[in-house]
């Protein structure tokens, strides 16, 4: 038992804080351990990157849209908040996933796994790729694999095992996408490990991704209840939202900057302007710049750690068109756009085709990605200025002319952390330094994950280590 009662702050309500905080209050309310918790958040209000709107029908994401099922954490959140009948499956038919090659929109062949191809014949059928670049692909067959454990950059592997043409088609706009990254600086290891694993237990990407799927067939495994990605019917921000009202044990600044962290013995101050408050353990979510500068007047070298961690900007824009003033059938999840053709914008979602409810009747939604590594300049232009741009992309593409219905911008600046090869054992580096301090954590997409699911298992692990450092204080967090 904690002998005088504990208080815990966190820093930041997105969802890793605010999974952080709920996951503390239910574990003290379980094993009986009165501590008091407090989350600051900067901005008027909670969710950080998640934020859902209804619009006239239609429900449009700023940031996610959707999280994925095969990491448990996500959905088993979902179920403890109650919102499981409140969950959207992707749509079971339209999968299809376009890639822009030469102006067109050209399908990635069937049974593709963001790289690889897990059915030949689709694969050797597709235009998307040329014959070089298949016979290339090909070569995966009969590449050894790499002997030495040493990261390495996504392009580079990829590169090394699927040649040029793969890295631009797939690894560029899919893998490195994700992250809105340069796939020559992201790192494989932190990343896609599946895929580092997949060429070191196989000796070949194609030939793991052909084994699996005859495993998978041959052990007659059920189809999985939920799609690979979800969404909730009245946006994603349902799970803020549900997660603040269950929040009933912890006290909540809204719309207060923290401007400063310093340590004091024991714990920690934490200040928001003029007013001091006093911690006995400390999370702190923020993006690493952020975290750095609170950190630089009392650890130096914790505080060069986290500048290490490069952030880059990004922007969606949500367009709703009546369907009849769309040419073009929106018959599939969306599009990428690799580098090469040049365009204002990343990628697509057809958010009213991947997932029911998106839009009302006889309307379609389309977002846009914009930004990244390459194009951060486009994340100062004005909420207008993108519209027109993502416009005048759609015009081309899938040939709209029409005034949209609905137009929404999001502008995300330095909010997608990079990944760089060597990022797992700068993580470890930035764990190892943090215990030299007792009761302060470090979580949140910035370090093991940044996906929805990364960010509520990140939350579970802290509030296990933050309950285990008061009910221990004497053993190092
Ligand atoms: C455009 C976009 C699309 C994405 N799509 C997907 C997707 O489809 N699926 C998916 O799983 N993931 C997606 N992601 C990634 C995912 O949304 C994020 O990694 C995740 O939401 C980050 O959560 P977080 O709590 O770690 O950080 P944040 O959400 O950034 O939360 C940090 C919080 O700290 C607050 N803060 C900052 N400074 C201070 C301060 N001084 N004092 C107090 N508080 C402060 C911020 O206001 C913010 O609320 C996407 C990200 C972006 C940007």
């Amino acid at each position: 038992m904690v002998s005088q009662q504990k208080k815990v702050i966190i820093i930041g309500g997105g969802i890793s804080g605010l999974s952080t905080a709920y996951f503390l209050q239910e574990q003290s309310k379980k094993n009986n351990v009165p501590i008091k918790i407090r989350l600051i958040e900067a901005s008027p209000r909670l969710g950080g990157k998640i934020t859902s709107e209804q619009v006239d029908g239609f429900v449009i994401e700023g940031g996610p849209d959707s999280f994925i099922t095969q990491k448990k954490w996500g959905m088993e959140l979902i179920q403890q908040l109650g919102l499981t009948e409140r969950l959207v499956q992707t749509h079971p038919v339209e999968k299809s996933v376009y890639i822009l090659s030469e102006g067109k929109l050209i399908p990635m062949p069937q049974g593709f796994n963001l790289m690889v191809p897990g059915q030949l014949l689709p694969f050797a059928l597709s235009p998307l790729i040329s014959l070089f670049g298949k016979m290339r692909m090909g070569l995966d067959l009969f590449i050894p694999k790499k002997k030495s454990s040493e990261d390495e950059s996504i392009g580079a592997f990829v590169r090394r095992r699927l040649g040029e043409e793969a890295v631009q088609l797939f690894a560029e706009p899919i893998l490195a996408g994700i992250f809105a990254g340069n796939a020559d600086k992201l790192s494989m290891k932190a990343a896609f490990p599946q895929f580092a694993m997949l060429e070191q237990a196989h000796g070949s990407l194609i030939k793991g991704m052909l084994k699996r799927k005859q495993g998978a067939a041959q052990k007659g495994q059920p189809t999985p209840k939920w799609s690979l990605f979800v969404t909730l019917e009245e946006g994603l921000s349902s799970i803020v939202t549900e997660l603040k009202n269950k929040l009933d044990h912890v006290e909540m600044d809204i719309g207060k900057p923290v401007t400063s962290v310093s340590p004091t013995q024991p714990g920690y101050e934490v200040g928001t302007g003029s007013e001091k408050q006093h911690a006995d353990a400390l999370v702190i979510t923020t993006p690493t710049y952020k975290t750095a500068e609170w950190i630089e007047e009392w650890d130096m070298p914790l505080c060069a750690l986290l500048q290490k961690i490069d952030y880059v900007s990004t922007a969606t824009v949500s367009l709703g068109f009546r369907i009849k003033d769309v040419p073009h059938p929106l018959n599939g999840f969306g599009f990428v756009v690799p580098r090469k053709e040049g365009s204002a914008i990343m990628a697509s979602t057809w958010s009213s085709t991947k997932f029911p409810g998106r839009a009302p009747k006889d309307h379609v939604l389309i977002r846009v990605f914009m930004g990244g590594a390459y194009r951060q300049d486009i994340t100062n232009q004005t909420d207008e200025a993108l519209i027109a741009t993502v416009r005048k992309e759609l015009q081309t593409i899938l040939g709209i002319k029409a005034d949209p219905v609905v137009a929404r911008a999001f502008r995300w600046q330095k909010a997608n952390p990079q990944y760089y090869v060597g990022h797992l054992d700068l993580v470890s580096k930035i764990e190892s330094a943090c215990q030299q301090h007792s009761g302060l954590f470090l979580t949140g997409a910035a370090y093991r994950g940044v996906g929805i699911p990364d960010c509520i298992q990140q939350g579970m692990e802290t509030s296990e280590k933050v309950l285990k450092l008061l009910l221990h204080p004497s053993r190092k967090s």
